[in-house]
């Protein structure tokens, strides 16, 4: 299974397993400013699913924490 049909060469798939279902995590402390930082792209946009790999509940949580870790300055909104 080296390489997909067609003419697009296949990336190296590896499969990406969500950060915080790995550690157990339940809730995303929004004070973890710099774990946080990893999920925001360098435009401190939040990084999409499809990147991190985060599971939908988790990704869900991470917005929230984003959201809150914003609102109390400790990220960016943007990033020029
Ligand atoms: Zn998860």
């Amino acid at each position: 299974m080296a390489y997909e049909k067609g003419s697009r060469p296949m990336r190296k798939a590896r499969k990406k397993v969500c950060a915080f279902c790995v550690e157990k995590v339940e809730t995303i402390d929004y004070k973890d400013a710099a774990k946080l930082r990893r999920y925001t792209s360098d435009r401190a946009k939040i990084l999409p699913r499809r990147v991190t790999g985060t599971c939908a509940y988790h990704q869900r949580e991470l917005t929230t924490a984003i959201k809150r870790a914003r609102q109390i300055a400790l990220l960016p909104y943007t990033n020029d």
